[in-house]
Formats: structure tokens, sequence, C-alpha cells
């Protein structure tokens, strides 16, 4: 069983949540599966970084600004293979473009267009965990991009994609998709499953808890995704089609 598991910003904020994300993706390795996961940025890193680079310079080009902000998720990365190492489990860490994700060249906000996954693949062989940096691609000239804000959930469902995981777990600070967001809303009821069509409806009425176009590339292979807490063991929100709903 192959496994594309992603955790976000809050999930890896600190070294307790690095170990929690390592533990999560090595309890999958025990049970015999094969993990490629796909971190994001360490907490506000990236509006840390944006805050930073407007400081330097209001009107940087948006290629710069790309280069600049994909370190955010290559800083996160490094740790959450220095903390899957330290459980003991081998494990291989790469860039968007290592991993061959080629994107357009629509700086700060480029779209997937494919995946060489052969290294990728090479290295699930030889018994590794594949960790992939979120956020960012290469296009066509060799330059980084990045893919917009909360851009490291279409990087996930992108690999499950491709690679014909036979699961894709996105793993945040709550246990699920709701009704209305759950941390201002107390009395949002969560749901077990929901329709793309409806995710993408909830999207676009301002619920930022999924990249919009990671739904829509879901969509677009048929790939159902998991949307699940990393702080508990609660049973997730599925987001799939109608026919295969749970
Ligand atoms: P991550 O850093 O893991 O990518 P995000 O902040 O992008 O996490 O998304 C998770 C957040 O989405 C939650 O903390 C929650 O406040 C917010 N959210 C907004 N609307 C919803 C909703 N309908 N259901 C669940 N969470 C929601
Ligand atoms: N770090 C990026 C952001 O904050 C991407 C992501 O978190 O998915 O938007
Ligand atoms: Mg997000």
């Amino acid at each position: 069983m192959l496994i594309v598991q992603k955790f976000g910003g809050t999930s890896l904020a600190n070294r307790e949540r690095l170990f929690a994300a390592a533990r999560i993706i090595t309890r999958e390795v025990k049970r015999g599966s094969k993990v490629v996961a796909v971190a994001s940025a360490q907490g506000h890193t990236t509006d840390q970084l944006i805050a930073d680079a407007i400081a330097v310079n209001p009107r940087c080009s948006a290629r710069e600004m790309d280069a600049y902000l994909a370190t955010g998720e290559q800083l996160s990365t490094g740790l959450l293979a220095m903390a899957v190492e330290a459980l003991g489990f081998p494990v291989v860490s790469l860039t968007g473009w290592q991993a061959g994700l080629q994107t357009d060249g629509v700086h700060g906000n480029a779209r997937i267009q494919s995946l060489t996954g052969e290294r990728i693949r090479r290295e699930l062989e030889t018994g590794r965990i594949v960790l992939v940096t979120g956020f960012q691609g290469i296009d066509p000239e060799g330059d980084i991009t990045t893919l917009g804000r909360g851009g490291s959930d279409t990087t996930a469902v992108a690999l499950a994609g491709f690679l014909k995981a036979d699961l894709c777990q996105i793993y945040t600070d709550v246990d699920g998709i709701y009704d209305k967001d759950p941390r201002i809303h107390p009395d949002a009821v969560k749901f077990d499953w929901i329709s793309y069509e409806k995710m993408r409806r909830l999207i676009a009425g301002g619920a930022q808890v999924l990249h919009d176009r990671s739904v829509e590339l879901a969509q677009a292979f048929g790939l159902p995704v998991e949307v699940l807490s990393s702080f508990t063991g609660n049973p997730g929100t599925i987001v799939c089609a109608e026919s295969v709903r749970p």
C-alpha cells in the first residue's frame, strides 16, 4: 500500500509536533506501507518570509519572491527528515524539483502540470520514506515556482494522483471538514464525507481548510482525500465522489 500524507504548518510548528508527525509517518511504515509525506512550512513561517521580503523591496519580482518563499518548506522538510531518522527509519527528503514536480511559469500561483516520479519510485523501492517539500515546483525555465497560499495540499494530491497512491491523507489542526469553521463556530457540524462539488462550494464561500486546486485535482484524478487531525486519533472527513462515499 502506498500512502501520501501531508502535514500543515501547525502540525509541524515545534519539535514536539515534528516528532508527532514523524510517528504518524513511521506508524504506517511499521504496518507495511510505503509512505510519501509532504511538509508545509512551520507555523507562520510563510507570513514572516513575505513580510521580510516586502520590507526589503515592496516591488520585488515574483521570481525572486518564489525563490525566497520556497525556503520555508525546505526548512521544515529537512527537520522532519531528521526527526524520522532519529526514530531509526531510512528517509530521503526531496525538493519539488528533485521530486520532478513540473509547473507552469506563473510565479506565486503556479499550476502543477506533471510529475516525473522516477526518483520518488526509486527511493521507495530501496525502502526509504520519501519526504517532499510542499508548495513548490519547477517551471519550464528551470525556475522555482510556488503554488499559491495553502498550496502544499495540492502538492500532496498531485503526488498521490500521479503515483497512483492507495490513500491521500491531509493532516491538519482540526479533525475534519465541518459545515463552518469549527474554531469560530462551536456548533459547527462535522462531515464523515463530503463530495468534491460541495467541498469546492465551501472553499468558494471562504473555508480555507483545503487549497481549492487540491480539490479540483483530486476530482480530476478520482482520488479520495482524507482530512484529519495530527493532534487526535479521531477519524477525519473523506472528500470523494458520491459514487465511492463511505
Ligand atoms: P494547515 O496548516 O494544516 O494547512 P489550514 O490553516 O490551512 O491548516 O486549515 C485548517 C484550518 O481551516 C482550521 O484550523 C480551521 O480553523 C479552518 N477552517 C475554515 N473553515 C473550515 C471548515 N469548514 N472545516 C474545518 N476547518 C475549517
Ligand atoms: N506555507 C505555504 C502557506 O503558508 C503553503 C502551505 O502551507 O500549504 O501558504
Ligand atoms: Mg492549509
